[in-house]
């Protein structure tokens, strides 16, 4: 049996909002616990350069997130690395399970467990997972010095992994479905200006080519949305940046969602549909999903739960 531990105020999850949340939270004396999970410091760990974070013209994901940590640390956050596998939120304090055995039972909960990327689903894309095909071009473009790669999305994270690629890729094709990108407008100017890429509109991809011995990517067959027809592209690496889904499997039957996944929070506020629990960032904004407006819905969080916890007091 592991240890049971018990807080006013129990973060889960440490991007930035889970991080901001405790800022705030340590700030007033809540003492809180914040179990950072599988990925310490979140999505943004995954990235380059960040230059819409206020205040730096251009920070390197990474190390905002390493100084983040250190901002909640110092302000008196216990930093747990952990992993919730199941939460009980049917009564107070609620009850977390950590992998490691612990126990955490809590007055107040802030949810922050942001979201993950997701897949096409296609049979092929699943067999070469890791052996050409990849979620993060930050991790793995640098195997594709000298190749030739494909990009699959339209939005602000395909176009940021395609313009990223072009630093190792001899060419990125962009297989984008429909004939405009959902990406900012500066983005979409950076990626046509690039004489590097390609982009297919209206395509979808149909399979990923590869071999066994050894195991990798040859090609991929993309298909016209509207005539059905086969466009052959070779590349070593395929890059599947579709976007995200929100990290909301513990809480699933517990409170009430939106489309999508997305954990409901009465507009404008972060209160859940279970009184003391707290929901921020990605995990329940299917719109702006920015590193500053999940910090500041983390900031929110914490207002939110010391003033839960002050009127539940014992
Ligand atoms: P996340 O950053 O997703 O963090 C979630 C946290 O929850 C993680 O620490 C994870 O370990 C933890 N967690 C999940 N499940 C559990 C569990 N069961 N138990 C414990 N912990 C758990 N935004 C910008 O503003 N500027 C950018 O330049 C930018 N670039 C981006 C580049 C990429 C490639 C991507 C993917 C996103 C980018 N974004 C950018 C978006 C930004 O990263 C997100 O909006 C932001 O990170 C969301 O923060 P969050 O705190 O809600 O969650
Ligand atoms: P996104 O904005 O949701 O875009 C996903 C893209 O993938 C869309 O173009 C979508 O096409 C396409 N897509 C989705 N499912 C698909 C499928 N099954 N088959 C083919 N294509 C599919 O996701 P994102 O680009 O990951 O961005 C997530 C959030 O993070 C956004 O809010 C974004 O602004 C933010 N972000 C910001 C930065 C930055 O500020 N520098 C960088 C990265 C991410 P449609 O367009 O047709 O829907």
């Amino acid at each position: 049996m592991g240890e049971t531990r018990h807080s006013k105020v129990l973060i889960i999850g440490s991007g930035p909002a889970g991080y901001t949340a405790a800022v705030y939270a340590a700030r007033a004396m809540l003492q809180p616990v914040l179990v950072q999970g599988i990925q310490p410091g979140g999505q943004l760990t995954i990235t380059t350069e960040v230059e819409n974070w206020p205040g730096d013209s251009m920070v390197m994901g990474p190390d905002l997130m390493v100084r983040m940590e250190e901002h909640a640390r110092a302000m008196g956050t216990e930093i747990v690395s952990d992993h919730v596998m199941a939460l009980d939120l049917a009564q107070r304090p609620f009850r977390a399970s950590g992998d490691s055995g612990t126990t955490y039972t809590a007055d107040a909960l802030i949810l922050a467990t942001g979201a993950q990327a997701r897949w096409l689903g296609l049979p092929s894309e699943t067999a070469f997972q890791g052996f050409g095909v990849s979620a993060c071009a930050t991790c793995d473009g640098f195997f594709y010095r000298g190749r030739e790669v494909v990009v699959v999305g339209g939005g602000n994270t395909a176009v940021e992994e395609a313009l990223f690629l072009t630093n190792f890729a001899t060419k990125v094709t962009l297989i984008h479905r429909r004939d405009s990108l959902r990406a900012e407008k500066i983005m979409q100017e950076r990626l046509f200006a690039n004489p590097k890429i390609e982009v297919l509109w209206n395509h979808v991809l149909d399979q990923v080519v590869g071999e066994d011995d050894p195991k990798g990517v040859t090609g991929v067959k993309a298909r016209h949305v509207e005539t059905g027809a086969i466009t052959e592209i070779p590349c070593a690496g395929v890059f599947i940046a579709i976007g995200h889904d929100p990290a909301s499997a513990l809480v699933k039957d517990q409170l009430k969602m939106r489309e999508g996944g997305y954990v409901w929070v009465e507009p404008g506020t972060t209160r859940t549909s279970v009184p003391g629990v707290f929901a921020a960032g990605d995990l329940t904004d299917d719109h702006y999903r920015q590193a500053v407006t999940s910090a500041g819905m983390g900031c929110m969080a914490a207002l939110d739960a010391e003033k839960f916890v002050a009127e539940h007091a014992a």
